[in-house]
């Protein structure tokens, strides 16, 4: 399961706090194995297998990885089925797997009587999504480098910082949390946001200080590669120490803390420019860098060239990296027992049970392992984009993320809107079986079925819910519910024989959702503004937002826009990537008409769109 990013508002709240599953009384009352039905020891055993230490977390660049490809691919080969990779069993793909800081990275003050170089990690450091290259020139203090029309407040009000690097506070003025009603931070404080804010502003650079510390608080610099972003925000953005930035502030008569209380007193902006004999020359250099991942696929023919996609990711996060929930763990492996070796066993056993049915069936069967899910559904993007079977003959896609954690009997199914047939055959098949299901019509959520619902393709999505130990090395095979996973799996084999044996293929319908889940910049989520109805292509890697789709009705469908569009200009602002798009978003009200220019195709075509209330 992807991670919530800012852009992707999962339903978390109404899983969270499930709380652990103990495997209890595991296996114990299972009587001789029934070959038409799942087998939890083997089932167990193939999950303790992919989340074992030689597995690294089967996070993307890793060994680990490629041995969990490998174990995937033996079993196919065991069970006779054929390659259905762009290489073999393989689809390689390459991924951006992090950022590392090479030779070159400096800030070095001037005051007119000497030079100074900060140290690199010790009194400064660059964030991973900071561009690289080379900035000198005056510094304007941008107070916390805000610009909140919603509250009457901008730092940059009457602020000429063209061409100029900045200087910003962390957070943002203190009376936010008064103004904005929710008590915690606004999405202001955000370091991307501030980012945005000062390349919008026409700055060269940003040079981020802590301020004023609270009781115990130590002026920590951010470690690299810690902080979640985009590629490249399109600025040069570093954070400094409040020790090595106070003597800048001192020459112009006030601390850091006194800059600070000014606008914190009054909630009013407190911006000026610094003495011009102040000097700041800045290099960064950030490589980032990149591996090639596989996905596994097999497929299993059947009596025409139609099929089903039954599939699960396989990757992790290995040994942590910025969507670890346990940051302070991070370097340890984090296992993912349940995401997703829950899911990528759940591929195997159906494979096991299905397997024996060659040619007997209607329509084949692939057996999808993507990787890149937990970078941003990378894999099933790949696969979307450079199918390695017809995708018009695609009739459904079956997707397992985290089914190890089953509790209580409770199972959620997606996507059930997507496919005509699906409620009723739903409702028909779990009659067989303890499950207590809370279906959920959208086919769009934070998992690779998005990419299929993406192509019109009906998806149905299993989950058993969000834990404690999710994304933490906490999630390990132990855990796993292994006898109520075998369950959902002889349920999830039922339905994938009834979709079929169907006469007539599945029908995909367009979700109308009433509730939109997914994507906040595509229509969904609350908090992100007014609803444009966009919906990203997550594989994308054009400069701009690329549209995988729109959504009917919407003001973007409205405008003529539609799938295969790139975003590149909302209003005034410039968009280079999706955080800038959800950040022109948030700034936009209900009912404005804002001009978007898209390419098409690699030409530009313009339209006005009226955007409308989230509903
Ligand atoms: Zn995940």
């Amino acid at each position: 399961m992807h991670r919530s990013r800012p852009i992707l508002a999962v339903r978390l709240s109404r899983w969270r706090a499930t709380g652990l599953v103990v495997a209890s009384a595991l296996l114990a009352a299972r009587i001789a194995a029934d070959p038409n039905s799942a087998d939890p020891k083997r089932y167990w055993d193939d999950v303790k297998a992919l989340a074992s230490p030689d597995m690294e977390g089967r996070g993307a660049g890793t060994k680990g990885i490629a041995r969990a490809a490998n174990l995937i691919e033996q079993r196919y080969r065991s069970l006779g089925l054929q390659p259905a990779g762009a290489k073999s069993f393989f689809q390689p793909f390459t991924v951006i797997t992090g950022a590392k800081l090479n030779p070159g990275n400096r800030l070095d003050v001037e005051d007119g009587k000497s030079k100074q170089g900060l140290k690199l990690n010790q009194d400064f450091v660059p964030f991973s999504f900071s561009a690289s290259g080379e900035v000198a020139g005056p510094m304007v203090f941008a107070g916390f480098g805000v610009t909140a029309p919603e509250f009457g407040y901008d730092d940059y009000a009457h602020l000429d910082v063209k061409d100029k690097i900045v200087v910003v506070l962390r957070y943002e003025p203190a009376g936010f949390a008064a103004k904005s009603g929710n008590g915690g931070l606004t999405q202001h404080s955000q370091l991307i946001a501030k980012a945005i804010n000062a390349r919008n502003h026409g700055a060269k650079a940003v040079i981020l200080i802590n301020g004023k510390l609270g009781d115990g608080e130590e002026d920590q610099l951010t470690r690299f590669g810690s902080v979640n972003g985009p590629e490249n925000a399109g600025i040069v953005i570093v954070q400094a120490k409040n020790d090595a930035a106070n003597a800048w502030f001192l020459a112009t008569g006030k601390s850091i803390a006194e800059a600070q209380n000014q606008i914190n007193s009054a909630t009013t902006p407190a911006s000026f420019t610094f003495p011009d004999k102040i000097q700041i020359s800045l290099g960064v250099n950030i490589e980032k860098t990149r591996a090639t991942v596989n996905n596994v696929l097999a497929y299993l023919p059947g009596k025409t060239d139609e099929y089903i996609i039954i599939g699960a990711h396989y990757d992790h996060l290995g040994y942590g990296n910025v969507d670890s929930l346990a940051p302070s763990q991070i370097g340890q492996i984090h296992p993912g027992a349940d995401d997703n070796a829950s899911g990528t066993a759940g591929v195997l056993e159906l494979a096991h049970l299905l397997a024996p049915r060659k040619g007997q069936l209607q329509r084949g069967i692939l057996f999808a392992d993507f990787a890149g899910e937990e970078l941003g559904l990378l894999g099933s993007a790949e696969w979307v984009k450079e199918p390695t079977l017809p995708l018009d003959k695609a009739v459904a896609m079956i997707n397992m993320d985290m089914i190890g954690r089953i509790k209580d009997e409770k199972v959620f199914v997606g996507g059930t809107g997507t496919g005509a047939t699906f409620k009723d055959l739903l409702d028909e098949e779990k009659s067989k079986f303890p499950f207590h299901i809370e279906y959920s019509a959208s086919g769009y959520g934070a998992s690779d079925h998005t990419s299929f619902v993406g192509k019109q393709i009906p998806v149905l999505f299993f989950f058993s819910g969000l834990h404690s130990d999710y994304h933490k090395p906490s999630d390990t095979w132990d855990k796993i519910n292994a006898p109520d996973a075998a369950k959902l799996l002889d349920f999830i084999d039922d339905v994938a024989l009834r979709i079929d044996s169907a006469n007539e293929r599945v029908a995909f319908v367009t979700v109308k959702e009433d509730q939109p889940g997914g994507q906040s910049a595509s229509g969904g989520g609350g908090g992100y503004g007014p609803y444009f109805g966009s919906i990203p292509d997550f594989g994308q890697e054009e400069n701009g937002v690329k549209f995988s789709d729109v959504r009917p009705g919407s003001p973007a469908a409205k405008a003529g826009f539609k799938a295969g569009d790139v975003l590149v200009q909302f209003g005034d602002k410039p968009i280079h990537n999706l955080y800038d798009f959800t950040d022109a978003l948030r700034r936009s009200k209900v009912g404005d008409v804002v001009d978007v220019q898209v390419l098409r195709d690699g030409k530009p075509v313009n339209a006005s769109v009226k955007l409308e209330q989230r509903k």
